[in-house]
């Protein structure tokens, strides 16, 4: 059947124009039904459907993306947690114990990573040592052997970059420190109230392209919210072009993730003996049942799925440039660092080989110099979305909310660099376009957030059929 048919005879079951028929009298929706039933079929904006994306990711991507996200290479992450908020002072700390982030003693993380210099393999390592070396001397350029020198442009070329949709983190900065990401990680911490909804209130009301007229639904800061608002609210996104509806769609999904996380491993049981975490049913229900939320919860979960794509797609279209024989996973331990390039180059081409791809072809078409400008709205829009992560008073959502906006800065770095379109359609490897450690880093654990969102939506559907 065409997709055409499949989606428009979803359609109409999802409204209730086709039922079992005839008057009869319908089941009571169940639990699970509640949460998913419109979480399914067609997405919005996209050629894909969720049962495609459930069943890539669960069985054929998770597993292995988990494996290679606890490799040294990828576990530890350089952070900035003492940045000042850039938009307000009066950041309260909230103070709980499970807000605390615990950083690495320097002798945890091993060297090839700590090198401040590192970039992709130990060749290159010692380009820059030697670079870097020559500068504290005082050298001038000419005394660095030509190779050197070609290194150093290509490098500053690099971290001068203005394709980033992030604010680099200060990693050079004493306050910087890595973090075991394994060690620390995201889940319930008790954040939340005015606190938390101001961040969020912020992040929607002054970057996602909306006027102030227009309300979001059940936004707790705003009273006397009614059916109108929301209804205008969805005109209002429908409206946009494809780019500013995606950009909020993106946030939603980023939102979205957090909270499946935190009702996935909330805090179960505290006593002073132990610490219990699991899924606490009651919390997932509460946020994105379609009920409870007024049909809030399952939108949300749907722009889970938007971002997902995102991802996934930015991931397939940098192959190449990790396919290049001299990248490297670099940490100093030779047999350890080849194996898990193997693995990163498997996950990455079970990646390439999923069927429906998002086609970003759609972002940025049209007139050049509108298409120009509104790449430029795009971008400034989420680097300050970035910046506001270190407005964040709860430390351990501070750490996991910067990662994943780094994550996904990069992924969009990667959809619309023209360096990479440039030099990367069926050619193979770029050498123009580069990442940092921790730009991969922050991409692949981000991904790996989301897909862990995906997963856990199925263990959430599983304990939900157990209950009516
Ligand atoms: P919130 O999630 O605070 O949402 C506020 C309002 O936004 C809702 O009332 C609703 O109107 C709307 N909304 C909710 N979800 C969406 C969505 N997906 N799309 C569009 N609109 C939506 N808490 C933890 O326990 N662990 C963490 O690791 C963590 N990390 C965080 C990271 C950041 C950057 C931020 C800002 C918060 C984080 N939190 C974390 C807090 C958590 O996200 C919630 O803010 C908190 O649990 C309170 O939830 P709430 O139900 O009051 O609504």
């Amino acid at each position: 059947m065409g997709r055409r048919w499949g989606f428009l005879i979803g359609f109409l079951v999802a409204v209730g124009l086709l039922g079992s028929g005839h008057g009869e009298q319908q089941p009571p929706e169940t639990a699970a039904q509640r949460c998913f039933c419109q979480v399914s079929g067609y997405l919005d904006d996209c050629t894909c459907d969720v049962e495609t994306i459930d069943k890539f990711n669960n069985y054929r991507l998770f597993p292995r993306l988990q494996k290679l996200l606890e490799s040294d290479y990828f576990r530890y992450y350089k952070v900035n947690l003492k940045r000042p908020c850039p938009f307000w002072n009066d950041i309260s700390q909230c103070g709980r114990r499970d807000c605390a982030v615990k950083p690495c003693h320097s002798d945890e993380v091993p060297d090839g990573i700590k090198s401040a210099s590192y970039k992709y393999s130990e060749e290159a390592n010692n380009l820059i040592e030697e670079c870097e070396q020559a500068e504290r001397l005082g050298a001038v350029n000419e005394s660095l052997s030509e190779e050197t020198q070609k290194a150093v442009l290509q490098w500053t070329k690099h971290d001068d970059s203005s394709d980033n949709f992030c604010e680099a983190d200060d990693i050079q900065s004493p306050d910087a420190e890595y973090v075991d990401l394994l060690l620390n990680p995201e889940r319930y911490t008790g954040y939340k109230g005015p606190d938390a909804w101001k961040i969020w209130n912020v992040i929607y009301e002054e970057n996602c392209f909306k006027p102030q007229t227009i309300k979001r639904p059940l936004n707790p800061l705003a009273s006397g919210q009614g059916k109108s608002e929301e209804n205008t609210f969805y005109s209002w996104l429908e409206g946009l072009c494809v780019e500013k509806r995606a950009f909020y769609r993106l946030i939603s999904g980023l939102h979205a993730s957090i909270n499946v996380h935190l009702s996935a491993r909330y805090l179960l049981q505290d006593t002073w003996l132990e610490k219990k975490w699991g899924h606490n049913i009651t919390e997932f229900q509460q946020r994105f049942d379609g009920i409870l939320t007024e049909g809030e919860g399952p939108r949300r979960l749907k722009n889970l799925y938007f971002l997902y794509l995102i991802e996934l797609r930015a991931l397939s279209k940098v192959v190449p440039f990790f396919e290049r024989p001299d990248f490297q996973l670099f940490t100093g331990n030779k047999d350890q660092d080849a194996e898990n390039k193997m693995l990163l180059l498997e996950i990455l081409h079970e990646i390439k080989s999923f069927p429906l791809h998002f086609d970003e072809n759609s972002f940025f078409a049209g007139n050049k110099k509108e298409a120009n400008k509104l790449k430029e709205d795009f971008r400034l829009h989420f680097r300050n979305i970035s910046r506001i992560m270190d407005c964040v008073g709860c430390l351990k959502c501070r750490l996991w909310g910067k990662l994943q906006t780094q994550g996904l800065g990069t992924a969009l770095k990667i959809l619309f660099s023209e360096k990479l379109i440039a030099d990367m359609p069926e050619s193979g490897p770029s050498y123009e376009f580069h990442l940092t450690r921790q730009e991969i880093v922050s991409l692949f654990n981000a991904f790996g957030r989301i897909s862990t969102s995906v997963k856990e939506l199925e263990n959430f559907r599983n304990l939900l059929q157990n209950i009516h």
